[in-house]
Order: C-alpha cells, then sequence, then structure tokens
C-alpha cells in the first residue's frame, strides 16, 4: 500500500517537472536534482518511533504490546494523525497512513504535518482497565515526541473520545504547567473536545460526494459532455436520477455517512446495503439507517447478524455475507472499513461505478488502475475524509483559544473548507486526463514542494 502511495507522489513530481511555470527558477541540473530531493523528503518519514508497552494484565500477567507513531513531514505544521488500536497494524501501514495525513493536510490547507500511531491489540480482548493502562503507557512512552505544537493524536479504529481523554489526562500529568488542550483532538466536548468533531469525517465524506454530483457536475454539464474524459462522462450518468448506495464499514465514519445519504432520500436517493465486520445487512427498497442506528447503540456498535434481531427491532432486510456488499449492483460504493478492501481477487465483480474513499487506502494499486481505465470515479481518501482532520484543527484553535464554536458553526466552516477545496481541485477533472486522485496529490505536491524550496530545504 505504501508502494501505492509512494508511486503517485513520484508520479506527481514527474508532471510538476515537465511543468516550466512550475518553480521555475530552478533549470537543467539543478532542477533535476531539486526533484530528486523532493522525491526524497516526501517519500520517507522523518521519524519511526516503536516501543512495547509494558502492560500488567487483570489476571496478574505481564505482556509487551507493540506500539508505534509514525511521523512523516511537519513542513506544514505540527504532526497530525489518529492512533489505530487492531490486531492487524503494523509498521508499514502506520507509516503509509501517516504519509496520507501530510497530503491530506496539505490539499485542504490545514496547517499540520503528518503522524500516525498503531497499537498492535484487539481491544475487545482487554478489559477497560487494561485498556487504559495501554492508553497511559502509550503517552509515557513517546511522551517526549507528543505535544501541542510537537505532534497532536486523535482517534482512528479502535480508539475513541474516551482514548483521547485518558491519553490527555495523562499528558497533562506528566507535564504540569504546560499547556495540553491541544495535544490530543477528538475528546470528549466536556473535556474541550469540539461539537461535531465525532461526526465530522462522516458528514464531510458525504457532503464531497453530493457536492461533486449536484453542485459541480450538474450545475456544469454543458461543458463536461464536450469532452472526452472518461470519468466526466460516468459523472454525468449520476445526475437527475434516482441512486442507489452500499456502505461498508458501520462504525464513526461509515454510519455517519449512511444516516447523511438517508437524510437526503427526498432526492430519491437509497441506502441499500451496510456491513461491517461480521455482515451486510440489505433492503433493495432502501434501509431504516436510524433503526439500524438504535440497534448498534444497544449492542457494542455491531449490526444485526439474525432474522429475530431485525424483527425485534422491526427491521425490514435481509442478512448477507460480509464481502457481498462490495459487489452488490449499487450506483455508489462507500468504503469506510479498512485498508486494501477492494483487490485484484474482487475488482472485477465491482459493479458501482462511482466510489468514495471514506476509509483510508481501501483500493490496492493494481485494483486502483483496473477500476479507472474502467472509468470508474473514485473520490480519494484524501479528498473526501479530511473532514476529521478540519474539525480536530478547530478543536486545536478552540483550545488554545479556550472560545468554542456552536455545532452549526463547526459544520458551517468544515462545509466552506471542503468547499474550497473541491472548487479548487474539480475543474481539473475536466481538462486533464488523470483520476481524481492524481490531480489531488498534484495538488499537494506543489504545496509542500514550493514550501520545502522557499525554506532552502532542497540544497
Ligand atoms: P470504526 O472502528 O469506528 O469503524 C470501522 C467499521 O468497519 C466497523 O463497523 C467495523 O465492524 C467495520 N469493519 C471492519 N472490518 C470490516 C470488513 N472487513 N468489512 C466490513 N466492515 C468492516 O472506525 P472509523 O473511525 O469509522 O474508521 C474507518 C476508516 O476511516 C479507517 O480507514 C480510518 O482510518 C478512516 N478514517 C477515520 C477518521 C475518523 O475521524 N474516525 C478520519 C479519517 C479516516
Amino acid at each position: 500500500m505504501e508502494k501505492k502511495t509512494e508511486d503517485i507522489i513520484q508520479q506527481s513530481l514527474n508532471a510538476l517537472l515537465e511543468d516550466e511555470n512550475f518553480l521555475p527558477d530552478l533549470q537543467g541540473d539543478t532542477r533535476q536534482q531539486a526533484f530528486k530531493s523532493l522525491a526524497s523528503i516526501l517519500s520517507t518519514p522523518n521519524h519511526i518511533n516503536k516501543s512495547f508497552l509494558r502492560i500488567a494484565l487483570e489476571n496478574g500477567q505481564v505482556v509487551r504490546v507493540p506500539a508505534f507513531r509514525v511521523q512523516h513531514n511537519n513542513t506544514l505544521g505540527p504532526y497530525k494523525g489518529g492512533i489505530r488500536f487492531h490486531e492487524s497494524v503494523n509498521e508499514d501501514e502506520v507509516s503509509n497512513l501517516a504519509k496520507l495525513m501530510t497530503l491530506k493536510n496539505a490539499l485542504h490547507e490545514v496547517p499540520f504535518g503528518g503522524g500516525k500511531g498503531g497499537v498492535i491489540i484487539k481491544p475487545r480482548d482487554y478489559s477497560t482497565k487494561e485498556l487504559n493502562l495501554i492508553c497511559k503507557k502509550y503517552v509515557q512512552y513517546f511522551s517526549d515526541i507528543i505535544g501541542t505544537d510537537k505532534d497532536i493524536p486523535a482517534p482512528d479504529v479502535g480508539t475513541s473520545e474516551r482514548e483521547m481523554d485518558w491519553m490527555m489526562a495523562e499528558y497533562k500529568t506528566i507535564h504540569p504547567g504546560q499547556p495540553y488542550r491541544g495535544s490530543f483532538t477528538g475528546k470528549s466536548v466536556i473535556n474541550g473536545g469540539s461539537l461535531g468533531r465525532r461526526e465530522a469525517t462522516g458528514k464531510g465524506v458525504y457532503f464531497c460526494y453530493r457536492y461533486m454530483l449536484h453542485n459541480f457536475v450538474k450545475e456544469n454539464q454543458n461543458w463536461l459532455s464536450e469532452g472526452d474524459n472518461i470519468f466526466a462522462k460516468t459523472a454525468l450518468g449520476y445526475i437527475d436520477r434516482p441512486l442507489t448506495m452500499a456502505v461498508q464499514g458501520f462504525g464513526n465514519v461509515g454510519s455517519v455517512a449512511a444516516m447523511e445519504a438517508y437524510k437526503c432520500n427526498h432526492m430519491q436517493n437509497k441506502v441499500v446495503a451496510v456491513s461491517d465486520q461480521n455482515v451486510t445487512v440489505y433492503n433493495s427498497e432502501g434501509l431504516d439507517i436510524p433503526g439500524l442506528l438504535k440497534y448498534t447503540s444497544k449492542h457494542d456498535g455491531d449490526l444485526p447478524t439474525t432474522k429475530d434481531a431485525l424483527e425485534e427491532y422491526d427491521l425490514k432486510a435481509d442478512i448477507l455475507d460480509r464481502d457481498s456488499l462490495l459487489t452488490l449492483e449499487v450506483d455508489t460504493l462507500v468504503l469506510a472499513a479498512l485498508e486494501d478492501q477492494i483487490h485484484m481477487n474482487n475488482v472485477e465483480d465491482i459493479k458501482a461505478n462511482m466510489i468514495v474513499e471514506g476509509a483510508n487506502a481501501p483500493i490496492t494499486e493494481d485494483a486502483d488502475q483496473f477500476l479507472s481505465e474502467k472509468g470508474v470515479v473514485i473520490i480519494p481518501d484524501i479528498l473526501a475524509n479530511a473532514g476529521g482532520v478540519i474539525v480536530s484543527y478547530l478543536e486545536w484553535m478552540q483550545g488554545r483559544e479556550t472560545q468554542f464554536y456552536n455545532e452549526d458553526e463547526i459544520y458551517e466552516l468544515l462545509y466552506d473548507k471542503m468547499q474550497h477545496t473541491l472548487d479548487t481541485i474539480l475543474p481539473q477533472f475536466y481538462g486533464d486526463p488523470f483520476p481524481l486522485r492524481q490531480n489531488c496529490y498534484i495538488h499537494s505536491v506543489t504545496k509542500l514542494s514550493t514550501i520545502l524550496y522557499r525554506q532552502g530545504k532542497l540544497y
């Protein structure tokens, strides 16, 4: 997966090298050399921090838990990125996610760099007390490298506001008298978190999709239909007709995106399927998303897996295999679970012609190429799922100022920022043969490269 990110960074640099308007002061050998330096800087993390946390379990056993904090790049500001608790997280994955954070923040003009954390555990195998200890130890082991102006973690898969509250409290204990509110984002509101942070990523994901179709494509359909861009042709097939959607992953991101889509059912949009780590729940007439949310809130976040469970909550749906969601006959797939969900073994069975990446890196490099050649429009992770980091930035600012916005103000600021990025990126959808992902990368790499050059870092 890391190779895919590196390849696209390199392709972006190749395109910029050929563009004579980009850094025109750099010519000849100096230009070649500077671009080699950029490739080296952008493809390598600044630091990979790894520790084995010593945890005393409640049964008296002491275990070592592997934990990482990768700090990719801080050209634009302090490192920023979530901490993932998952049994399959590893150094390469965390490193790639840190790199994506650098690109995402550059794309949306959020003044942060890129970082990411991971702890190799299955959270459900640990008691609340043990999880609390793991969080405290994580902060103790990495306390020197984390901080309001150094590196600011946030929740990711397997972590939530509860873990951020615990971690911030430990940070405060270790660093008495120092500013601490901005050391972690995604905290609970009572503990200095921002209203709207939990919903921000899912809302942003759906906003991106809706804005692209109902604003950009609809308003520009005349000139979009004049060209022969395959992605524009696909997108034009999505306007002024009912659309069906399937959402993979019903956690923080997926459930909120599904709810946003459900709220738009007056536009004849239907969420016909959602899935989680156990099952797919399907109804061709559209699912009762609020009913499913009521169910998951009482069942540890899990979707119903039996007919009886559906009936108990008066939910009309069929239970299908977990992975069958991906190959359903739907217009749009929202991927909001984990990495590498679409790969060469299932890509030929994908029927959706539009895919929105709520998760980070959910499509492998070769599958991505296969879909792009077919004309499938992919709204990439760094564009679509930035709502979380945008509201994290607002939380960080509110923590510094101890002045707080209300929920409506937060969503207005979030949508303004995302719209600004979309208005910059989407017009290139037409004039350029590159897929959206490549355009987003070029935009991010342009910004990072220009700043690195101006700061004299390429000599
Ligand atoms: P989460 O832990 O709240 O939810 C993950 C969901 O995916 C759960 O419903 C889980 O059951 C499901 N799932 C796991 N494996 C699955 C599988 N094989 N098939 C179907 N479903 C599966 O996590 P989240 O915070 O919603 O994050 C989801 C993705 O979005 C991750 O890639 C994360 O990095 C990315 N992301 C999250 C945020 C955020 O603010 N939370 C921000 C940006 C990106």
